[in-house]
C-alpha cells in the first residue's frame, strides 16, 4: 500500500494522499506512521465516538454527564489563582440558569475573548461544580455580531488520534476523503449474490453512514448493520489473505522427515512418564504431517502444564534422524534455559548434540555455538530471539519450534523460518502455544496453520483450588503466605492496578503506576512477613534484573515472589503452591488462567486466591464463578468471549493476532461462520475478487501488532 500507483480507487489500488489538499510530505509522514498511507486507508479510519453538534440545548436542560452544545452570552469573568491559574466563565441563555465555563490553561488573548456580552457557542460535558453545572475547557468559538452559523445535519466525528495532526486537520482530511469516494457500484467489492451480502448496506453507504451519522444513529454497541457490514469484509479479507500465504506455503517444498522414528523409540521408553493420549494423538499429527515434503504449519494449543516440550523434542528426533537441523525459540532467556535444561535430558543421551544461542552467549562461546550451527554438529540448537539474529546461519534447518508465539510477531517467526532455504528446502514449523483461543477465532486467526490440542493433563496432577475473596480480608491471606512458606511451600503475590480511564494518560503511565504498587505491595510483605524471603519483579525492571528474580524464585533462594502480570508464562516452579491475585475482577479470564497455571505443577494441593475490590457487579461475579468452577482453558476462553461486554478488546498482544481497524474478534466473533462460508464462495467463484478485497484492507503485508 505504500506504494502509489495511479490505479483508480475502485481497483484495490492506493490513491496517495498527496491527492488531498493539505497534505505535505510531513503530514503525510506521521499518518502513515499510524498505519494511514492512501486516500483508501482514511476512508477505514473510523471514528472512535461522536459528537451531537446539530441541536442547541438550553442551559436550563442540560444533565450532568451528558455532552451538550450550548449557545449563550458571557455575563461574568473571573481569573483567579488557586494552586493554579484558573478562568471561569459565566454564560446564559435567558433559560433563567446560568452555566460555567472553567479554564485551567489559557493564554491572555483567549481571556480577552470573553468579555461580558460576547456570544459563545460551545461543547462540552456538563458537571455539577460549586454554583450548578459547568464545563471544564469545553470546545468553543466566538460569535460575531450577527453570525448565527448553520447547525450541523450529522454527528460530528471524534478519529482515532494521530500524533502530530490535530483533530480538525484530521477531520478535514477525512472529509476530503470521503469526497474523493467513487460511486457505490464501483467501490462494492462484493458479489450481492453472496450470502448475507445482499441484507447489509452496501459498502458506500456504510462509510457515509459511520464517517457522518444522522443525529440519533445507534452506534455505540458496534452492531450497527453498517458497522457489521464492514466488520465482515475486513475479517473476509484477512481470513482470506491468511489462507493465501497457506496456499504460497504449501507450493514450497520442505525436506520431508519421513525416518523409521528409531529415535522417538527410545525417547519414549527411557522418559520416566507415558504420554498422555493427547500428547500421542498431536504428536502423531506432527508426524504425519512431517513425513510429507511441504513445510508443515502446526499450531499446538495446549494448556500450561500439558506437556507441549516432549512433543516438540519428539518431532526434533524426527528431523535429527534424517541427519536435519531443529531450531527452537522461546520468547524469554528464562523459557529458554528451561528448555535447554530439559532438551539436554532428554536428547543427550540419544546422542544427539544441543547448543545454546541466546542474547547473554557471547565472545568465545558465540563463536563457537554459530559455527556448531553452521557446520551441522549442533543437531538441535535452543535459544532467544538471537537465533533469529542476522549472522545466524544454518548447516541444513528442518524444522523450526517456536514456543508461545504469541510473544513473537509474526515476522520474527518467518525470519527464523528464512533460515532454512539450505537445498530449495523451507523449514517445517511448529509453533506452541498456552493461550487456547476458541476454535471460530482460532480458524481466522490461524488461518495459515493447522490447529491441534493437546486438552488433556498428565496424570497425577492435583486441580488448583480457586477461591474469590474480598479484598477486605487481605490480612487473613498474610497468614495463609507465612503458614506456606513455614511449611517450605512457595507463593507468588501478583498485583495488578485499577487503571484509571484517562484520556490524556501518556502510554506507559499504566506500566509505571502498575510497578509502583507491586513496589508498595512488597515493602508491605516484607515488613508484615518478617522470616519470609520475599522477591519482586514488574515490568520495569531491566531484563537480567527480572531473570535473576526469577532464577531464585526457581532454584528456592526466594519464598514469595511479588509480581505484575509480568510473570512469565511457561516458568515450572513446582514447588510454588499458593498464588493470591489482586484486583482480579479487572483481568480477562484467559490471562488469569494463564497466571493460576503458575502453581498446580507439582504434587502439592495448590491453591489460587483471586482477590475482588466489593462491591462485585454480577458480571464480574460470573465471570470469576468461571474460573472457579474449571480448570479447562478452552472452556474457559470461550466463556470469556461469551462474558465480554462488546468494545472490550481481546487483546492482540495476548493472542498475537492481527490488528483490525474495525473489527472486534470478541464482539464480531459472530460473524466468523459467515467470514469462512463467503470465503469459500468467493474463492470457488470469484478468485479474483478476493485478491481485492485482501489489497484493500490489508495490503501488501499483514498488519500485526507488535508482540
Ligand atoms: P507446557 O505445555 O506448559 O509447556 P511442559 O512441557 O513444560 O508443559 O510440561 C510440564 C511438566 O509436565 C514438565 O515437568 C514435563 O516434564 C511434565 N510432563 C510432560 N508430559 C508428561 C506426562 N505425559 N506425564 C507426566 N509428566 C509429564
Ligand atoms: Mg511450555
Amino acid at each position: 500500500m505504500k506504494t502509489s500507483r495511479a490505479a483508480p480507487a475502485l481497483a484495490g489500488g492506493a490513491t496517495p494522499l498527496s491527492a488531498l489538499r493539505g497534505v505535505g510530505a510531513s503530514v503525510a509522514e506521521k499518518l502513515a506512521a499510524r498505519g494511514l498511507c492512501s486516500v483508501q486507508d482514511l476512508w477505514l479510519h473510523l471514528p472512535l465516538r461522536y459528537e451531537d453538534r446539530t441541536r442547541l440545548t438550553p442551559i436550563r436542560e442540560l444533565q450532568s454527564g451528558v455532552p451538550a452544545q450550548v449557545e449563550a452570552t458571557v455575563e461574568a469573568v473571573e481569573r483567579g489563582f488557586r494552586y493554579r491559574p484558573v478562568l471561569r466563565v459565566a454564560v446564559g441563555d435567558g433559560s433563567h440558569a446560568t452555566l460555567v465555563l472553567r479554564f485551567f490553561h489559557f493564554r491572555a488573548a483567549q481571556a480577552a475573548q470573553f468579555r461580558p456580552g460576547a456570544r459563545l457557542r460551545c461543547f462540552g460535558t456538563p458537571r455539577p461544580g460549586q454554583h450548578g453545572l459547568e464545563i471544564v475547557h469545553p470546545s468553543y468559538r466566538v460569535l460575531g455580531d450577527d453570525e448565527d452559523p448553520s447547525l450541523g445535519d450529522t454527528l460530528d466525528p471524534v478519529y482515532p488520534a494521530v500524533e502530530g495532526v490535530g483533530p480538525a486537520t484530521l477531520r478535514r482530511l477525512v472529509g476530503q476523503a470521503l469526497d474523493l469516494l467513487p460511486e457505490a457500484a464501483a467501490l462494492e467489492l462484493l458479489p450481492a449474490s453472496l450470502p448475507g451480502i445482499a441484507g447489509l448496506p452496501g459498502l458506500r453507504d456504510s462509510l457515509l453512514l459511520l464517517h457522518r451519522p444522522p443525529p440519533g444513529a445507534d452506534l455505540a454497541a458496534g452492531t450497527h448493520p453498517a458497522q457489521r457490514r464492514l466488520a465482515l469484509e475486513e475479517l473476509l479479507a484477512h481470513h482470506l489473505s491468511l489462507r493465501r500465504q497457506r496456499l504460497a506455503q504449501q507450493a514450497l517444498h520442505a525436506c520431508a522427515l519421513d525416518g523409521p522414528g528409531v529415535l522417538a523409540r527410545r525417547l519414549l521408553k527411557q522418559l520416566p512418564f507415558a504420554l498422555t493420549g493427547a500428547q500421542r494423538r498431536v504428536f502423531d499429527q506432527v508426524r504425519a504431517d512431517l513425513a510429507l515434503p511441504t513445510p508443515m504449519q502446526r499450531l499446538v494449543q495446549g494448556d500450561v502444564g500439558s506437556g507441549k516440550t516432549v512433543v516438540a523434542a519428539l518431532a526434533a528426533t524426527l528431523a535429527v534422524e534424517r541427519g536435519c537441523q531443529v531450531a527452537l525459540a522461546a520468547p524469554t532467556e528464562l523459557l529458554a534455559e528451561q528448555h535447554l535444561a530439559n532438551l539436554r535430558a532428554w536428547l543427550e543421551p540419544l546422542g544427539i548434540r544441543v547448543a545454546w544461542l541466546a542474547g547473554k552467549v557471547t565472545g568465545k562461546a558465540r563463536a563457537q555455538a554459530l559455527a556448531e550451527v553452521a557446520s551441522g554438529e549442533a543437531q538441535v540448537v535452543v535459544g532467544t530471539h538471537a537465533l533469529m539474529q542476522e549472522g545466524v546461519a544454518f548447516h541444513d534447518l528442518a524444522l523450526v519450534v517456536v514456543d508461545e508465539q504469541h510473544r513473537f510477531g509474526v515476522q520474527q517467526r518467518l525470519a527464523l523460518r528464512d533460515k532454512g532455504p539450505a537445498h530449495g528446502h523451507v523449514p517445517h514449523q511448529l509453533v506452541m502455544t498456552a493461550t487456547p483461543i476458541p476454535r471460530t477465532l482460532a480458524m481466522t486467526a490461524y488461518a495459515d496453520l493447522d490447529v491441534s490440542a493437546i486438552d488433556e493433563l498428565p496424570p497425577g496432577r492435583t486441580p488448583v483450588t480457586t477461591v474469590a475473596v474480598s479484598a477486605e480480608r487481605r490480612p487473613e491471606l498474610v497468614e495463609r503466605i507465612r503458614a506456606a512458606c513455614a511449611e517450605g511451600r512457595q507463593a507468588y503475590w501478583v498485583c495488578t492496578l485499577i487503571e484509571e480511564a484517562e484520556d490524556d494518560a501518556k502510554p506507559g503511565q499504566g506500566m509505571k503506576l502498575q510497578a509502583q504498587a507491586a513496589e508498595r505491595t512488597f515493602e508491605q510483605l516484607s515488613q508484615q512477613l518478617p522470616g519470609v524471603r520475599v522477591g519482586l519483579v514488574h515490568g520495569r525492571m531491566k531484563a537480567p534484573e527480572k531473570q535473576a528474580t526469577m532464577r531464585a524464585f526457581k532454584e528456592g533462594a526466594l519464598d514469595l515472589l511479588v509480581a505484575t502480570t509480568v510473570i512469565e508464562v511457561g516458568v515450572d516452579v513446582p514447588n510454588a503452591s499458593l498464588m493470591i491475585v489482586e484486583n482480579a475482577e479487572r483481568l480477562g479470564l484467559a490471562q488469569l488462567h494463564q497466571l493460576r497455571g503458575r502453581v498446580g505443577r507439582g504434587a502439592a494441593a495448590s491453591s489460587c486466591v483471586l482477590l475482588y475490590q466489593p462491591p462485585l457487579s454480577a458480571l464480574a461475579r460470573q465471570r470469576l464463578d468461571v474460573l472457579r468452577q474449571t480448570n479447562d482453558g478452552f472452556v474457559i476462553a470461550e466463556k470469556d468471549l461469551q462474558l465480554r461486554g462488546p468494545g472490550e478488546l481481546l487483546g492482540t498482544r495476548q493472542t498475537g493476532l492481527a490488528a483490525f481497524r474495525i473489527a472486534d474478534l470478541a464482539r464480531d466473533a459472530g460473524l466468523l461462520p459467515q467470514v469462512h462460508e463467503l470465503a469459500d464462495r468467493l474463492l470457488l467463484d470469484f478468485p479474483e475478487v478476493a485478491d481485492r478485497v485482501v489489497a484493500r484492507w490489508v495490503g501488501g503485508a499483514v498488519r500485526y501488532a507488535a508482540a
